[in-house]
């Protein structure tokens, strides 16, 4: 990751660069990944994952490995990409509002 320019928009309108990503555990073994802007300390949430999202993840980066050999099928393997990204990001907002619904978060 290199050279993510944030607006704080929720925070104190400057912008910034993220250098990179903090993680909390929550039960369950969820954990929430996200940055504060280094101005006014806001909080961004980047994703929540928990151990079903990790393996799609540990999968999609073995399905990108693909793309490096050249005698793999790269259209069978772009495929598949686009699906367990689709997954993913399906679990995500789930989770997300699974975590979030509970409240808890802001109070
Ligand atoms: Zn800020």
């Amino acid at each position: 990751m290199s050279n993510l320019k944030i607006y704080c928009n929720a925070g104190c309108q400057k912008e910034f660069e993220v250098k990179s990503f903090k993680t909390a555990k929550l039960p369950d073994k969820v954990e929430k990944t996200y940055f504060n802007c280094p101005h006014c300390d806001h909080e961004y949430l980047v994703h929540y994952t928990d151990i079903e999202i990790r393996k799609l993840q540990a999968r999609i980066r073995r399905v990108q490995k693909r793309f490096a050999d050249p005698n793999d099928n790269h259209e069978d393997a772009a495929r598949k990409e686009a699906e367990i990204q689709a997954l993913i990001k399906e679990k995500m907002d789930a989770l997300r509002l699974e975590v979030e619904g509970e409240g808890g978060l802001n109070g």
